[in-house]
């Protein structure tokens, strides 16, 4: 998919006045830092869309874009270090739970983890959670541009392990860096597929 078009809707921090959701959504969230912002400015070739770290304002709220006026991507925020010293779900912030559980037309969320480090457990803790209430995730993986080889085989059979420690399978993977564009191109076309079958249902 080439994205022709990318458009800022609207912010907001309740999931009943997102846009009207007559359009499949897809949703990206991940620690701080992670490289979220980076990704999604890379996925759409813009250069700030998504406002990178540092740059105060909309990093607290739900923000829609409408992309080639055909889908939404859902800019979330980071959850943060806060969140490490509790479980996630007590410290996780009710609005973003309620979008998360609600929202009827998101189809899928990429969450994403930073894969020079081993898994974290803010990040298990909230898929995990996703997974309680059955809602559909892709791991994505941010900045392999940043580690050699075996450190990346390493990090990636910890999250292999531990996944299936709870898990029967894993979810679809994606390998990226927003420096070199890996993986962009697999995304938007996972996107591509799933609003081909989100528009035949
Ligand atoms: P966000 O807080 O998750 O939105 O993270 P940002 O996109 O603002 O990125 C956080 C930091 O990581 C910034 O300094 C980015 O330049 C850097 N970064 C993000 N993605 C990549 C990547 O793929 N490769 C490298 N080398 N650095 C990245």
């Amino acid at each position: 998919m080439k994205i022709k078009d990318a458009k800022f809707v609207m912010s907001n921090s309740d999931y009943t006045k997102c846009p009207e959701p007559n359009m499949p959504e897809y949703a990206f969230i991940g620690r701080s830092n992670v490289g979220k912002s980076s990704l999604i400015n890379a996925l759409t070739n813009r250069k700030n869309l998504a406002k990178t770290s540092g740059k105060p304002g909309k990093t607290q709220l739900i923000n829609h874009f409408k992309i080639n006026n055909d889908w939404y991507l859902v800019d979330l925020p980071g959850y943060g270090y806060a969140a490490v010293s509790k479980t996630m779900r007590a410290e996780f912030q009710a609005f973003l739970r309620d979008y998360l559980a609600k929202r009827e037309n998101l189809i899928c969320t990429f969450v994403l983890l930073d894969s020079r480090l081993e898994p974290q457990k803010v990040d298990v803790e909230f898929m995990q959670w996703m997974g309680e209430y059955h809602i559909p995730f892709v791991m994505v993986f941010t900045k392999t541009d940043k580690l050699n080889k075996t450190k990346f085989i390493h990090n990636m059979k910890k999250y292999e392990d531990i996944m299936l420690e709870t898990w029967e399978e894993l979810p679809p993977r994606f390998y990226t860096s927003s420096v070199d564009k890996t993986g962009t191109e697999e995304i938007l076309e996972f996107v591509e597929q799933t609003n081909e079958a989100y528009h035949q249902k």
